[in-house]
């Protein structure tokens, strides 16, 4: 079942242009320069910057897995476009830190703790990149 790159990407590209992220990545920075965004290499959709994927497959000695270089990225685990590593331009929300340094974020609904710099990068809620001002607490 091996589909054409070229239309993966082209289904990609309609998916929602929402990039999320678990963690902050430690080597990029965030700062004032840059608006806590900066700007990355755009994952390959098709092998999410892997450069490989897995492929399924049948033959005579019965299925199989292989691991096979991403054809859509060529194995470089890029589109090769630069972007920005959050797409939220929402503006800044001021949020009241609760007990604790617990903040819920306006954008997503999750709560973290603000003095959580993997998923808090000082103005931006990693998951979704909304801006945010605490306030209150000691953050
Ligand atoms: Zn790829
Ligand atoms: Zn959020």
């Amino acid at each position: 079942m091996r589909q054409a790159p070229q239309r993966i990407l082209e289904r990609a590209a309609k998916w929602p242009a929402k990039r999320r992220h678990w963690y902050v990545d430690r080597g990029l920075a965030f700062d004032e320069s840059n608006d806590h965004n900066p700007l990355v290499s755009e994952e390959c959709p098709r092998c999410h910057g892997r450069g490989a994927h897995d492929e399924w497959g049948e033959d005579e000695h019965g299925h199989f897995q292989a691991l096979v270089g991403c054809s859509a990225c060529k194995g470089t685990g890029t589109t090769g476009e630069r972007v920005r590593y959050f797409d939220n331009d929402s503006p800044v929300a001021e949020v009241a830190v609760r007990a604790g340094g617990w903040i819920t974020c306006p954008c997503c609904k999750w709560s973290f703790m603000v003095t959580d710099r993997d998923v808090w990068t000082g103005l931006r809620h990693v998951r979704c990149g909304q801006r945010i001002r605490p306030l209150g607490g000691d953050a």
